[in-house]
Protein backbone atom coordinates (compact mmCIF):
# COMPACT_ATOMS: atom_id res chain seq x y z
CA UNK A 1 0.00 0.00 0.00
CA UNK A 2 1.22 3.13 -0.70
CA UNK A 3 1.10 5.51 1.33
CA UNK A 4 3.10 9.12 0.87
CA UNK A 5 3.56 9.50 -2.83
CA UNK A 6 5.03 12.36 -4.94
CA UNK A 7 4.87 14.40 -7.96
CA UNK A 8 7.42 15.49 -10.25
CA UNK A 9 6.39 16.72 -13.86
CA UNK A 10 7.78 18.34 -16.92
CA UNK A 11 6.47 21.99 -17.25
CA UNK A 12 3.84 21.89 -19.59
CA UNK A 13 -0.03 22.66 -19.73
CA UNK A 14 -1.05 18.89 -20.27
CA UNK A 15 1.03 17.90 -17.78
CA UNK A 16 -0.01 20.10 -15.41
CA UNK A 17 -3.67 18.84 -15.45
CA UNK A 18 -2.39 15.34 -15.02
CA UNK A 19 -0.69 16.37 -11.64
CA UNK A 20 -3.75 17.47 -10.11
CA UNK A 21 -5.79 14.58 -11.75
CA UNK A 22 -3.30 12.50 -9.84
CA UNK A 23 -2.87 14.29 -6.75
CA UNK A 24 -6.46 14.17 -6.25
CA UNK A 25 -7.31 10.83 -7.55
CA UNK A 26 -4.34 9.13 -4.63
CA UNK A 27 -5.57 11.46 -1.71
CA UNK A 28 -9.10 9.97 -2.85
CA UNK A 29 -7.71 6.53 -2.67
CA UNK A 30 -6.12 7.12 0.89
CA UNK A 31 -2.67 8.18 0.01
CA UNK A 32 -1.30 11.63 1.43
CA UNK A 33 1.01 13.77 -0.93
CA UNK A 34 4.83 13.86 0.16
CA UNK A 35 6.25 17.67 -1.11
CA UNK A 36 9.59 16.04 -0.17
CA UNK A 37 10.07 13.14 -2.23
CA UNK A 38 12.92 11.70 0.20
CA UNK A 39 9.54 10.74 2.82
CA UNK A 40 7.54 9.31 -0.26
CA UNK A 41 7.38 5.41 -0.75
CA UNK A 42 6.40 6.12 -4.80
CA UNK A 43 7.18 9.13 -7.17
CA UNK A 44 4.79 9.90 -9.83
CA UNK A 45 6.77 11.12 -13.09
CA UNK A 46 4.42 12.83 -15.42
CA UNK A 47 6.10 13.71 -19.26
CA UNK A 48 8.28 12.12 -21.16
CA UNK A 49 11.77 10.64 -21.15
CA UNK A 50 13.37 13.80 -20.82
CA UNK A 51 11.34 14.34 -17.65
CA UNK A 52 12.80 11.01 -15.77
CA UNK A 53 16.34 11.61 -16.82
CA UNK A 54 15.95 15.10 -15.04
CA UNK A 55 13.71 13.59 -12.09
CA UNK A 56 16.86 11.30 -11.77
CA UNK A 57 19.09 13.94 -12.28
CA UNK A 58 17.71 16.39 -9.59
CA UNK A 59 16.24 13.80 -6.92
CA UNK A 60 19.88 12.05 -7.29
CA UNK A 61 18.54 8.58 -8.17
CA UNK A 62 16.13 8.67 -5.37
CA UNK A 63 15.34 5.25 -3.16
CA UNK A 64 11.49 5.59 -3.87
CA UNK A 65 10.55 3.74 -7.26
CA UNK A 66 9.03 5.57 -10.16
CA UNK A 67 6.12 5.58 -11.82
CA UNK A 68 6.20 7.09 -15.29
CA UNK A 69 2.57 8.94 -17.16
CA UNK A 70 3.48 10.01 -20.75
CA UNK A 71 2.40 13.56 -21.43
CA UNK A 72 5.41 13.66 -23.88
CA UNK A 73 6.90 12.84 -27.29
CA UNK A 74 8.29 9.26 -27.25
CA UNK A 75 7.38 7.90 -23.42
CA UNK A 76 10.12 5.12 -23.54
CA UNK A 77 11.12 4.54 -20.41
CA UNK A 78 7.21 5.88 -19.22
CA UNK A 79 4.86 2.76 -17.97
CA UNK A 80 1.23 4.00 -18.64
CA UNK A 81 -0.46 7.02 -20.65
CA UNK A 82 -3.01 9.36 -19.52
CA UNK A 83 -6.03 7.62 -20.34
CA UNK A 84 -4.99 4.40 -17.71
CA UNK A 85 -4.33 6.60 -14.39
CA UNK A 86 -7.55 5.12 -12.98
CA UNK A 87 -5.95 1.26 -13.85
CA UNK A 88 -2.70 3.02 -12.64
CA UNK A 89 -4.33 3.79 -9.42
CA UNK A 90 -6.28 0.26 -9.03
CA UNK A 91 -3.14 -1.57 -9.62
CA UNK A 92 -1.29 0.38 -7.07
CA UNK A 93 -3.45 -0.13 -4.54
CA UNK A 94 -3.61 -3.69 -5.27
CA UNK A 95 0.46 -4.02 -5.27
CA UNK A 96 -0.29 -5.69 -8.65
CA UNK A 97 3.56 -4.43 -9.89
CA UNK A 98 7.08 -5.20 -9.63
CA UNK A 99 10.34 -2.87 -9.49
CA UNK A 100 12.76 -2.97 -12.33
CA UNK A 101 15.71 -2.32 -11.22
CA UNK A 102 17.56 0.12 -13.91
CA UNK A 103 21.85 0.19 -13.38
CA UNK A 104 23.52 3.19 -14.05
CA UNK A 105 26.72 4.62 -14.95
CA UNK A 106 29.25 6.84 -12.90
CA UNK A 107 31.94 8.32 -14.09
CA UNK A 108 34.89 10.46 -12.70
CA UNK A 109 36.04 13.34 -14.62
CA UNK A 110 39.64 14.93 -13.99
CA UNK A 111 40.18 17.90 -15.18
CA UNK A 112 42.90 20.31 -15.47
CA UNK A 113 41.39 21.68 -12.26
CA UNK A 114 39.08 19.28 -10.55
CA UNK A 115 37.88 15.67 -10.17
CA UNK A 116 34.05 15.46 -10.42
CA UNK A 117 31.95 12.47 -10.11
CA UNK A 118 28.64 12.04 -12.02
CA UNK A 119 25.69 9.41 -12.82
CA UNK A 120 23.96 8.83 -15.90
CA UNK A 121 21.20 6.49 -16.80
CA UNK A 122 21.58 6.73 -20.33
CA UNK A 123 24.63 7.22 -21.33
CA UNK A 124 28.21 9.16 -20.88
CA UNK A 125 29.59 10.30 -24.28
CA UNK A 126 33.00 11.95 -24.93
CA UNK A 127 33.44 14.15 -27.73
CA UNK A 128 34.84 17.06 -29.52
CA UNK A 129 33.47 20.19 -29.33
CA UNK A 130 34.41 21.49 -32.44
CA UNK A 131 35.40 20.41 -36.25
CA UNK A 132 38.85 19.02 -35.24
CA UNK A 133 39.00 15.21 -35.45
CA UNK A 134 39.33 13.88 -31.54
CA UNK A 135 42.34 11.04 -30.83
CA UNK A 136 41.53 9.53 -27.39
CA UNK A 137 43.28 6.30 -25.67
CA UNK A 138 40.97 3.62 -24.72
CA UNK A 139 41.29 1.07 -21.65
CA UNK A 140 39.22 -1.68 -20.27
CA UNK A 141 40.12 -2.36 -16.91
CA UNK A 142 43.25 -1.48 -17.10
CA UNK A 143 44.80 -3.08 -20.59
CA UNK A 144 45.24 -0.41 -22.89
CA UNK A 145 42.64 -1.46 -26.25
CA UNK A 146 43.34 1.03 -28.49
CA UNK A 147 43.55 4.58 -29.73
CA UNK A 148 40.34 6.38 -31.33
CA UNK A 149 40.05 8.34 -34.01
CA UNK A 150 36.68 10.13 -34.59
CA UNK A 151 34.19 12.20 -33.57
CA UNK A 152 33.96 10.45 -29.68
CA UNK A 153 32.99 7.29 -27.58
CA UNK A 154 29.72 6.67 -26.14
CA UNK A 155 29.41 4.12 -23.04
CA UNK A 156 25.41 3.39 -22.34
CA UNK A 157 23.84 1.03 -19.79
CA UNK A 158 20.61 -1.03 -21.13
CA UNK A 159 18.51 1.31 -20.68
CA UNK A 160 20.51 3.41 -22.67
CA UNK A 161 20.63 1.39 -25.30
CA UNK A 162 17.69 2.64 -27.11
CA UNK A 163 18.60 6.14 -27.18
CA UNK A 164 21.64 7.99 -28.54
CA UNK A 165 23.35 4.96 -28.73
CA UNK A 166 20.90 3.37 -31.36
CA UNK A 167 20.81 6.42 -33.72
CA UNK A 168 24.83 5.32 -33.84
CA UNK A 169 24.42 2.11 -34.88
CA UNK A 170 24.59 0.57 -31.62
CA UNK A 171 22.68 -2.31 -30.25
CA UNK A 172 19.25 -2.66 -28.50
CA UNK A 173 19.73 -4.47 -25.17
CA UNK A 174 17.15 -6.19 -22.91
CA UNK A 175 17.31 -4.66 -19.50
CA UNK A 176 18.06 -8.08 -18.21
CA UNK A 177 21.15 -8.26 -19.19
CA UNK A 178 23.93 -6.69 -17.05
CA UNK A 179 26.53 -5.02 -18.96
CA UNK A 180 27.62 -1.89 -21.21
CA UNK A 181 28.17 -0.77 -24.32
CA UNK A 182 30.79 1.05 -25.56
CA UNK A 183 29.83 2.77 -29.37
CA UNK A 184 32.27 4.97 -31.41
CA UNK A 185 30.78 7.96 -32.84
CA UNK A 186 32.44 8.56 -36.48
CA UNK A 187 35.44 6.33 -36.17
CA UNK A 188 37.73 7.17 -38.72
CA UNK A 189 39.73 4.65 -40.57
CA UNK A 190 42.45 4.98 -43.40
CA UNK A 191 46.27 4.80 -43.67
CA UNK A 192 46.64 7.45 -41.04
CA UNK A 193 44.18 5.85 -38.22
CA UNK A 194 43.15 2.82 -37.28
CA UNK A 195 39.62 2.91 -34.77
CA UNK A 196 37.64 0.29 -33.67
CA UNK A 197 34.14 0.34 -35.84
CA UNK A 198 31.84 -2.31 -33.89
CA UNK A 199 30.25 -1.64 -30.59
CA UNK A 200 32.23 -3.11 -27.34
CA UNK A 201 30.63 -4.79 -24.98
CA UNK A 202 31.82 -5.17 -21.47
CA UNK A 203 30.65 -7.22 -18.40
CA UNK A 204 29.88 -3.93 -15.15
CA UNK A 205 32.74 -5.58 -12.64
CA UNK A 206 35.04 -3.72 -15.58
CA UNK A 207 35.65 0.12 -15.89
CA UNK A 208 36.71 2.21 -19.32
CA UNK A 209 38.80 4.91 -19.14
CA UNK A 210 39.20 7.53 -21.79
CA UNK A 211 42.17 9.86 -21.89
CA UNK A 212 42.25 12.14 -24.55
CA UNK A 213 45.68 11.77 -26.45
CA UNK A 214 47.57 14.75 -26.78
CA UNK A 215 47.13 18.17 -25.15
CA UNK A 216 45.07 19.42 -28.01
CA UNK A 217 42.60 17.07 -27.69
CA UNK A 218 42.02 17.95 -23.88
CA UNK A 219 38.96 20.13 -25.60
CA UNK A 220 36.24 17.69 -25.42
CA UNK A 221 32.91 17.78 -23.90
CA UNK A 222 31.23 14.87 -21.55
CA UNK A 223 28.07 14.73 -22.05
CA UNK A 224 25.84 12.79 -19.07
CA UNK A 225 22.31 12.12 -20.23
CA UNK A 226 22.52 14.36 -23.27
CA UNK A 227 23.84 17.52 -20.81
CA UNK A 228 27.40 18.56 -21.09
CA UNK A 229 28.97 18.35 -17.46
CA UNK A 230 32.49 19.06 -18.50
CA UNK A 231 34.55 20.83 -20.99
CA UNK A 232 38.28 21.97 -21.71
CA UNK A 233 41.43 20.28 -20.15
CA UNK A 234 39.53 17.02 -19.77
CA UNK A 235 42.91 14.63 -18.45
CA UNK A 236 40.77 11.99 -17.93
CA UNK A 237 37.36 9.97 -17.60
CA UNK A 238 36.46 6.40 -15.80
CA UNK A 239 33.38 5.17 -16.40
CA UNK A 240 32.06 2.23 -14.35
CA UNK A 241 28.53 0.93 -13.06
CA UNK A 242 27.01 2.99 -10.31
CA UNK A 243 26.09 1.81 -7.00
CA UNK A 244 22.41 3.18 -7.40
CA UNK A 245 19.91 1.97 -9.98
CA UNK A 246 17.23 4.10 -11.21
CA UNK A 247 13.87 1.93 -9.79
CA UNK A 248 10.65 1.78 -12.27
CA UNK A 249 7.01 0.42 -11.61
CA UNK A 250 6.57 -2.13 -13.96
CA UNK A 251 2.48 -3.63 -14.40
CA UNK A 252 2.31 -7.19 -15.40
CA UNK A 253 1.00 -5.93 -18.75
CA UNK A 254 5.31 -4.52 -19.15
CA UNK A 255 7.28 -5.92 -21.86
CA UNK A 256 10.07 -4.46 -23.24
CA UNK A 257 10.49 -6.14 -27.02
CA UNK A 258 6.56 -4.65 -27.39
CA UNK A 259 8.03 -1.42 -26.66
CA UNK A 260 10.78 -1.75 -28.79
CA UNK A 261 8.02 -2.69 -31.54
CA UNK A 262 5.81 0.17 -31.03
CA UNK A 263 8.38 3.10 -29.83
CA UNK A 264 11.46 2.37 -31.48
CA UNK A 265 11.26 -0.51 -34.93
P1 LIG B 1 15.98 15.70 -26.21
O1 LIG B 1 17.08 15.96 -27.16
O2 LIG B 1 14.94 16.73 -25.99
O3 LIG B 1 15.20 14.32 -26.58
C1 LIG B 1 15.84 13.17 -26.94
C2 LIG B 1 14.83 12.09 -27.35
O4 LIG B 1 15.31 10.84 -26.84
C3 LIG B 1 13.41 12.27 -26.80
O5 LIG B 1 12.49 11.88 -27.80
C4 LIG B 1 13.37 11.32 -25.61
O6 LIG B 1 12.05 10.84 -25.32
C5 LIG B 1 14.24 10.19 -26.13
N1 LIG B 1 14.87 9.34 -25.13
C6 LIG B 1 15.49 9.68 -23.96
N2 LIG B 1 15.92 8.58 -23.33
C7 LIG B 1 15.56 7.52 -24.12
C8 LIG B 1 15.74 6.11 -23.99
N3 LIG B 1 16.38 5.55 -22.96
N4 LIG B 1 15.28 5.32 -25.00
C9 LIG B 1 14.66 5.84 -26.06
N5 LIG B 1 14.48 7.18 -26.23
C10 LIG B 1 14.92 7.99 -25.27
O7 LIG B 1 16.72 15.38 -24.80
P2 LIG B 1 16.22 14.66 -23.50
O8 LIG B 1 14.76 14.39 -23.55
O9 LIG B 1 16.81 15.40 -22.34
O10 LIG B 1 17.00 13.27 -23.64
C11 LIG B 1 18.39 13.19 -23.57
C12 LIG B 1 18.80 12.00 -24.39
O11 LIG B 1 18.71 12.33 -25.78
C13 LIG B 1 20.22 11.58 -24.21
O12 LIG B 1 20.41 10.76 -23.09
C14 LIG B 1 20.53 10.88 -25.53
O13 LIG B 1 20.39 9.47 -25.44
C15 LIG B 1 19.47 11.39 -26.49
N6 LIG B 1 20.11 11.98 -27.67
C16 LIG B 1 19.94 11.34 -28.84
C17 LIG B 1 20.60 11.78 -29.99
C18 LIG B 1 20.43 11.02 -31.27
O14 LIG B 1 19.67 10.04 -31.26
N7 LIG B 1 21.09 11.42 -32.33
C19 LIG B 1 21.41 12.91 -29.92
C20 LIG B 1 21.56 13.55 -28.70
C21 LIG B 1 20.91 13.06 -27.56
P3 LIG B 1 10.83 11.84 -24.88
O15 LIG B 1 10.34 12.42 -26.16
O16 LIG B 1 9.81 10.93 -24.24
O17 LIG B 1 11.40 12.84 -23.91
Amino acid sequence: MIKKFHIFANGDETSAQIVQEVRSKMVAAGAEFSEDEKKADLIFCIGGDGALLRLLRQYDFPEAPIVGINTGHLGFFQEITVDGIDELIRMLAHGDYHIQENSALSAEICTESETKQITAINEIVIRGEGERLMHLDMSIGKNYISRFSGDGILICTPAGSTAYNYSLGGVIVDPEVDMLQITPIAPVNNSAYRSFTSGIIVPTNKTIEILPAKAEDRFVVVIEDGRIVARDDVKKVTVGVAGRKAKIVRFSSYNFWSKVKDKIL
